[in-house]
């Protein structure tokens, strides 16, 4: 499993969520300490921005573990944005290497990650799948679990569903197909969102309102909260709500939310 976060408030320099703190995303590629699912996250990483007045944001892929980038601490350094999403990925057998495939995937003004895992993809997700035209397939960046899901994802949000409903419907679409893990991040620069299905998730706010959304703390201090399983995490600047997802009794077909 890989491990994302998510940062909203005051502006700051990348590498103050991305390389500084002492158990964030860049300790977490090599020593993560709460990962239920394999050991380091080394098979690429990303980070996304947003800049002031430019709603569409800036990406930065690369394959391979982190720590290698030499390059990646003068951007982090001078980089500076009030919105920030980013992942360091383990990828899942069977599922495509290189940049492509790592967090976030990007379209319009969203950034999105997911951590997790599919089991019996692609054949057993067809269902999935077949929610979005083949024209939206054939734009999938990279042969992965997590591009079809970005995929279906990026369907509901075109067709003008808000970014909170669209990660809890696909969410509980493609947990209907298998016993999945869908830790699901997304952004628009403006709120956050998030899933709890199958693995940890953290949230914190700060005195100054920022918010940081993260697979696992980043430090020992105060104020993370941790968020159930199969619970849905909206929240932006005004303050952050918690939903459960998990259907309550029994459900049909026709329940399905998709
Ligand atoms: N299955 C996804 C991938 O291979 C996510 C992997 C993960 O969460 N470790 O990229």
């Amino acid at each position: 499993m890989c491990r994302h976060f998510a940062y909203l408030g005051r502006s700051v320099a990348l590498r103050s969520v991305l390389l500084d703190p002492p158990f964030g995303p860049l300790r977490q590629s090599w020593a993560p300490r709460l990962q239920r699912h394999g050991t380091v996250n080394v098979d690429g990483y990303g980070v996304g921005w947003y800049a002031e007045g430019d709603e569409r944001p800036a990406r930065y892929r690369r394959e391979g573990p982190i720590w290698a980038d030499g390059d990646l601490a003068d951007l982090a350094r001078v980089v500076r944005s009030h919105a920030v999403l980013g992942a360091v990925r383990s990828a899942t057998p069977g599922c495509a290497p290189g940049p492509q495939a790592a967090a976030p995937f990007a379209a319009g003004r969203w950034l999105f990650s997911h951590n997790g895992i599919l089991p019996g993809w692609p054949g057993a997700f067809e269902p999935l799948a077949e929610l979005v035209p083949t024209s939206e397939l054939l734009e999938l960046e990279a042969r992965t679990d997590s591009a079809l899901l970005w995929a279906v994802v990026l369907n509901r949000l075109r067709a003008g569903v808000e970014l909170g409903k669209a990660l809890a419907e696909v969410c509980l679409a493609a947990s209907e197909l298998a016993d999945s893990r869908i830790n699901l991040l997304a952004t628009d620069g403006r709120c956050v969102v998030a899933t709890a299905w199958g693995d940890t998730l953290f949230h914190r706010r700060d005195a100054d309102g920022s918010l940081l959304v993260a697979s696992e703390p980043f430090d020992d201090g105060p104020g993370w909260s941790e968020v159930p399983d199969r619970t849905l995490l909206v929240a932006d600047a005004a303050g952050s709500a918690l939903t459960p997802l998990a259907p309550i009794g029994p459900r049909t077909r026709e329940d399905a939310p998709l």
